[in-house]
């Protein structure tokens, strides 16, 4: 039993996967701890930096007050996150999207921009 939509699981299991890929690549050998994700979404390995960022992101996300509206939050992402963290997402958009292309993981790319 889940409280979560279909739409938010998405989303999240999305962004998870992107934030893991970025900090792999960006973040080199560091200390990285399992962040726990909602209800059975599993868990993702990263950095502090990148787990706060998950938490915060994985926070709106569930708060979305437009959630039933909208296909998926790619098109008020702009209005849903703080500056600092907007910026934030869009490095790791823009860096897990050139790595996921070259993996060959289109089809990632495809749940996120379709
Ligand atoms: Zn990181």
């Amino acid at each position: 039993m889940t409280t979560m939509t279909r739409h938010q699981q998405k989303d999240i299991k999305l962004i998870g996967k992107f934030v893991e890929v970025y900090c792999t690549g960006t973040h080199g050998r560091v200390e990285r701890e399992a962040v726990i994700l909602p209800e059975t979404l599993g868990s993702r390995t990263l950095c502090p930096e990148c787990a706060a960022f998950l938490t915060y992101a994985v926070t709106r996300r569930l708060k979305c007050p437009l959630e039933g509206e909208k296909p998926t939050c790619k098109h008020c992402r702009t209005h849903c996150y703080a500056k600092q963290q907007l910026a934030k997402v869009k490095e790791i958009m823009a860096y897990s999207g050139r790595t996921l292309i070259m993996r060959g993981r289109l089809d990632y790319l495809w749940h996120y921009f379709f």
